[in-house]
C-alpha cells in the first residue's frame, strides 16, 4: 500500500480515517453495492447487529489490487527515474504485494506470480512508445469531497465522497487533464473498456476532480474545471495465453457529470429514506433491504451468500470481521492542520 508524503489541501490520510469513521461518507463501492443489492448494502454498510460485515473480495480483485500497485510505482519518479529503474522498481512492488495478498497460493493459472509478472511486463513494453504523448501529473490521487446543496439549489443534507484514481494524466500535445481508471479483467478487455465509458466509479472521480477545482483545493495550477477533461481508461486482461491490454480516452461533457452528482445525491437519500424506516422498525429489516438476487452470482459468489443461505446466527456473523475498509486506507502521514466539517474537502497524493 501507499503512504502519503504530502497533501494539496493540508489534509493527512489519518485525519481523513478519522473523518471518515465520524461521518456518513460514501464511494463508488457503496453505492454500486446498494444498487446492486439493498441486502448487500445492508450487510456491508449496517450489519444485522448494527456491526457493518467485512466484504471479503476474491483472487480476481487481488489480481487487480498487484497490478494497481505495479502501476502506481511505475509512474512514480516519472522523468526523475529511467523508464528501465521505474520499471525494475514496479516489479519489486509488484512481487511484494503478490506474496502479501495471495499467501495462500494461486487458486488459479492466471493468479500465479510467473503470469503476473509476464503481464506487467507485456503492459510496459506496450505502453512504452506512447509515453512521450501522455504524463502522468500524480501516480495516485485521493479525494474527499463534501457534497453539499449549492446557491439555488433544493435543500439537502451534505455528506462526503471519497475515492482513490488511477491518477491526474496530462495529454501533453493538447495540455488536457484526465482522470485515470485502471480495471483488470478475466474476459475481453474491449468489452471492458466499452463498459468504462459510462460506469459511474470513472464518471464520478471526473465529477470529484472538477468539484475540488471548483473549490481551488486541486493539483496546482489547474484552475478551471472542464480541464479535467474526462476519464484515462486502462484495462488489462488477466489471461494466460492471451495478452489484452487497451488504453482510451473518454471526454466527459460538463452535463455528464452534472448528472452523476444528481443521481449521486437521489441515490443517497434513497438510502438514508431505508435507514430511517430500518432505525423505527429493525426488524423489517429484510423487508426494507430487499434482494437483488440477480447479483448473487454475478461477480462470482456473494460474499453474504451464507447469511442469505442458512440465515443470521451468531454463528453466521462470527464468519466476518467487522468492516472497516475505506478507499484511502493503507496510507498514513504526519498530522498537518485541524479540519473542520465545512472544510474538509480535499484531495490527497498518495505516493510509494
Ligand atoms: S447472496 Fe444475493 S441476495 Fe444475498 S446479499 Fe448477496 S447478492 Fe444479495
Amino acid at each position: 500500500m501507499s503512504d502519503l508524503i504530502s497533501t494539496e489541501a493540508g489534509l493527512t490520510v489519518d485525519q481523513v480515517v478519522d473523518f471518515l469513521g465520524a461521518h456518513e461518507w460514501y464511494d463508488n463501492s457503496r453505492i454500486e453495492t446498494q444498487d446492486g443489492c439493498k441486502r448487500k448494502g445492508f450487510y456491508q454498510q449496517v450489519g444485522p447487529t448494527g456491526v457493518p460485515l467485512h466484504k471479503r473480495v476474491g483472487q480476481g480483485a487481488d489480481a487487480g489490487s498487484v497490478l494497481h500497485a505495479a502501476h502506481e510505482a511505475y509512474y512514480t519518479g516519472w522523468s526523475v527515474l529511467s523508464e528501465e529503474r521505474r520499471r525494475y522498481n514496479s516489479f519489486g512492488v509488484l512481487e511484494d504485494t503478490y506474496r502479501e495478498l495471495f499467501k495462500g497460493g494461486a487458486s488459479a493459472n492466471r493468479h500465479s506470480l510467473r503470469v503476473m509478472r509476464d503481464i506487467w511486463d507485456d503492459y510496459c513494453a506496450k505502453c512504452l512508445f506512447e509515453d512521450p504523448f501522455y504524463r502522468p501529473v500524480d501516480p495516485e490521487v485521493g479525494f474527499i469531497i463534501r457534497i453539499a446543496p449549492r446557491h439555488g439549489e433544493r435543500s439537502f443534507n451534505p455528506f462526503w465522497y471519497t475515492g482513490r484514481a488511477d491518477g491526474i494524466w496530462e495529454r501533453v500535445t493538447q495540455r488536457d487533464f484526465f482522470t485515470g481508471e485502471l480495471k483488470s479483467t478475466s474476459g475481453g478487455a474491449k468489452r471492458r473498456i466499452k463498459s468504462l465509458k459510462f460506469h459511474r466509479q470513472p464518471v464520478g472521480y471526473v465529477a470529484m476532480a472538477r468539484e475540488a477545482i471548483r473549490q481551488g483545493r486541486f493539483v496546482k495550477g489547474i484552475t478551471d474545471p472542464m480541464a479535467m477533461q474526462g476519464t484515462f481508461a486502462i484495462v488489462i486482461a488477466v489471461q494466460v495465453e492471451k495478452r489484452e491490454i487497451e488504453r482510451e480516452y473518454f471526454p466527459l461533457t460538463l452535463k455528464r457529470t452534472e448528472d452523476w452528482r444528481r443521481q449521486t445525491i437521489r441515490k443517497v437519500e434513497d438510502w438514508r429514506a431505508r435507514l430511517r424506516e430500518h432505525r423505527m422498525d429493525p426488524a423489517s429489516w429484510e423487508e426494507i433491504f430487499d434482494q437483488q438476487t440477480e447479483e448473487c452470482t454475478k461477480y462470482g459468489l456473494c460474499p453474504y451468500w451464507d447469511l442469505c443461505d442458512f440465515g443470521v446466527t451468531a454463528d453466521s456473523i462470527n464468519e466476518f470481521e467487522p468492516d472497516s475498509w475505506n478507499p484511502l486506507l493503507g496510507s498514513r502521514a504526519m498530522p498537518q492542520h485541524t479540519i473542520t466539517d465545512e472544510t474538509f474537502t480535499g484531495t490527497i497524493h498518495l505516493t510509494r
